[in-house]
């Protein structure tokens, strides 16, 4: 019966355990399905890992930022500053206000936003920075949100990939105006599809809650024109089962990165930054030849892998020039980062044999160059 790829090691592996499933049966037979007590509940347990801030639940992490820009007041005539290193909806979110994006180039060993790029971005419109903690390592906050407060920009932290992950003991999305997190299946946590936004402000919070229920706090009697962008109690549902399990998750991830830390030759393993807790959304290693040569010949040997990305979001069709072109950004470590990176599975439901298999996969195809 065993295929070809039987026992492909895929490079993510989302989990839909019977505790998830019982908690969605329960709400579902309750009746009550929208936005009601288990979003609630979700919020209050979140904001744990947030330092206690206020948590706002709504339908998926890019809500979550669109969401947040939008209740800044940000919108036509500013400019955000994002790494184009990212997943489009970072950006996304920018011109879904109605604002441009100003991509600013990333460190090379944390992926993340060069603070002194963003300095050197920041004109008289820049209203906001948005640093992306990405493949779950955080950004440079001890250098940004100085920059941030000397010209007076609001931080809207990308923590999508990044939940519990911290810089100095702070966790992230604790750092700036506000935090967005996304519970898309293959995060650290999901809840089938959904996103939080936190923040320490309780009015900024207020008016995300107004702006996620169509401008209304009680029925009818809107305030302000607002969306659609609850979570559901079912999402919510499942969302509080996965974040009971996301610290043991996050140990076993640290940990299978600590393995193939150790074991991995021929390619540059992720560095982690003094004082950064890396929580592992992504295990990703650089390659300095070959990249997609070697992802096939790893998926010949059973190992999936995944890039991330492969395209920066400069280079994407809706972020061209009007004469089709990329704009006169200068971005050097993104262009860099997208021709060598390669995610490796590190998911905490990972064997120790799969692990194994793992490293004498890399090492075997690294070698061989
Ligand atoms: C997943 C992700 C998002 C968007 O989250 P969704 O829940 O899919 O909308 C935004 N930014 C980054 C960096 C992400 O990884």
């Amino acid at each position: 019966m065993a295929g070809p790829n039987a026992d492909l090691i895929p490079p993510a592996r989302p989990v839909i355990g019977d505790a998830e499933i019982e908690a969605a049966v329960r709400v579902l037979r309750s009746g009550r399905v929208v936005q009601g007590p288990e979003v609630a509940a979700f919020e209050e347990e979140f904001s744990e890992l947030v330092a206690g801030r206020h948590c706002v639940a709504v339908n998926s992490g890019t809500s979550a930022l669109q969401l947040t820009l939008m209740a800044l007041g940000i919108g036509p005539g500013d400019e955000v500053v994002v790494p184009s290193f990212s997943f489009a909806a970072s950006a996304n979110a920018v011109r879904l206000v109605g604002a441009e994006p100003v991509f600013a180039d990333i460190e090379p060993d944390s992926f993340n936003l060069d603070p002194d790029a963003v300095a050197a971005a920041i004109t008289s419109r820049t209203a906001a920075i948005m640093p992306v903690h990405l493949y779950g390592h955080p950004a440079a906050m001890d250098r940004l949100m100085p920059i941030a407060e000397q010209h007076g920009l609001a931080v809207v932290e990308d923590a999508c990939q990044a939940h519990g992950a911290a810089l100095g003991g702070q966790p992230v999305g604790a750092f700036g105006a506000a935090g967005c997190f996304s519970f898309y299946p293959t995060k650290n946590m999901h809840a089938l599809e959904g996103g939080m936004v936190s923040t320490a402000d309780p009015a900024l919070a207020r008016t995300l809650r107004l702006l996620r229920n169509q401008g209304m706090e009680q029925r009818y009697a809107n305030e302000i024109v607002g969306a659609n962008m609850r979570m559901t109690d079912v999402a919510a549902a499942i969302g509080r089962v996965q974040l009971r399990q996301l610290p043991e998750w996050t140990e076993q991830r640290r940990a299978n990165a600590k393995f193939l830390d150790a074991r991995l030759t021929g390619v540059v393993t992720p560095p982690v930054a003094d004082a950064a807790r890396h929580v592992y959304h992504q295990y990703t290693v650089r390659v300095s030849e070959d990249r997609d040569a070697v992802q096939q010949e790893l998926l010949d040997r059973g190992v999936g892998s995944a890039v991330y990305y492969p395209t920066p979001i400069h280079r994407l069709k809706p972020y061209l020039g009007e004469d089709g072109r990329p704009g006169p950004w200068e971005l050097p470590e993104t262009e860099r980062a997208a021709r060598e990176v390669l995610s490796l599975p590190i998911h905490p439901s990972l064997t120790q044999a799969e692990l194994e298999r793992i490293a004498v996969a890399v090492n075997a195809v690294a070698v061989a160059r």
